[in-house]
């Protein structure tokens, strides 16, 4: 069994009469990237700043390393790095003066390893802080995220801002702090960088928690593509009458569709024909995000 990092019990968080986050029950295990999927507004940072006790819960609880959020707050933080959406700094100061500072307030000496972050990220930590671009200021909140080797990272759309390629550098230091045992929990809207990097997805949608599911039994178990192409024109029809079949596409003699469940009926269906070329596709995690929404959030 594995051992449990975060867990809410009956998590909310009400604003007067709108309610931000309802009733959340969430579970995060130790060693897991977990993303935490949802539109604009789900309630993403919400979750986060309630879980980091800087808001405080409407109702329900929560714990963090079997730490109440309320009672150990300060326990808690020693043990995480928390990236924020958004950076604010004191800008009269160079990153490295930034990160000494930290170091000071964390009574641990992180340098060297931010040095390295810095290195992979390709940041100069001699900069000033003053005028930095969006990108530049995820990088350096980054670096001071990751630097005190924390057990637990919670990062809040880790990636805004960064170029391909620097995402690219993120999740492999994020997968190398996986490799090492540590947890990891994101927000993000973004979905291909979810499905590139996530154990587990919980989908978000205004203010409560519709699924928790692992990436590849989303990936795999909801529905396909199958292309078809035949030797000759084919009745696209008996296709469609087919049970799980939808968002059928035919050209004479090529016929495009989703399958929801097993594809045995549809083979034999195929086979009756000359076959030229089959190819099973799984959806993108966008195609199972909106499927799941609706069209309404699309
Ligand atoms: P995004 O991806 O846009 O950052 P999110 O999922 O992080 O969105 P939250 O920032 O958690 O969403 O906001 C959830 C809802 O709670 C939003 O409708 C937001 O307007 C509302 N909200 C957040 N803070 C407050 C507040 N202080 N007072 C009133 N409503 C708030």
């Amino acid at each position: 069994m594995s051992t449990i990092v975060i867990q809410t019990q009956g998590l909310s968080k009400h604003y007067g009469d709108f309610v931000a986050l309802r009733d959340l029950n969430l579970t995060v295990y130790a060693g897991e990237i977990f993303g935490y999927l949802g539109p604009n507004g789900a309630g993403k940072t919400t979750t986060i700043r309630t879980l980091l006790d800087i808001i405080r819960p409407s109702a329900g609880s929560a714990t963090i390393f079997s730490k109440d959020i309320r009672q150990d707050s300060v326990k808690i933080h020693a043990q995480l790095g928390y990236l924020p959406s958004e950076m604010t700094f004191y800008e009269n100061m160079t990153a490295r003066q930034y990160v000494r500072f930290l170091e000071r307030a964390r009574r641990t000496s992180c340098m060297a390893e931010a040095e390295r972050l810095a290195q992979r990220l390709d940041f100069d930590l001699n900069r000033s802080l003053e005028g930095l671009s969006t990108g530049n200021k995820r990088k350096i909140g980054i670096i001071t995220t990751l630097m005190h080797r924390p057990p637990l990272l919670i990062l809040d759309e880790p990636t805004s801002g960064l170029d391909p390629l620097m995402q690219q550098v993120f999740n492999e230091l994020v997968r190398e702090v996986q490799n090492e045992g540590r947890t990891i929990f994101l927000s993000s809207h973004n979905l291909n960088e979810v499905q590139a990097l996530c154990d587990r997805v919980g989908i978000l949608r205004q203010g409560e928690l519709t699924d928790v599911e692992s990436v590849d039994k989303l990936t795999r178990l909801s529905f396909r593509w199958v292309h078809l192409e035949f030797a000759e024109a084919v009745d696209a029809r008996a296709f469609e009458q087919l049970s799980g079949v939808s968002h059928l596409q035919a050209d004479t003699t090529k016929v495009k569709l989703q399958v929801t469940g097993d594809m045995d009926a549809l083979i034999k269906l195929a086979a009756q024909h000359t076959i030229c070329d089959i190819r099973v596709e799984d959806p993108t995690l966008e195609e199972i995000f909106l499927k799941y929404y609706g069209r309404d959030n699309a």
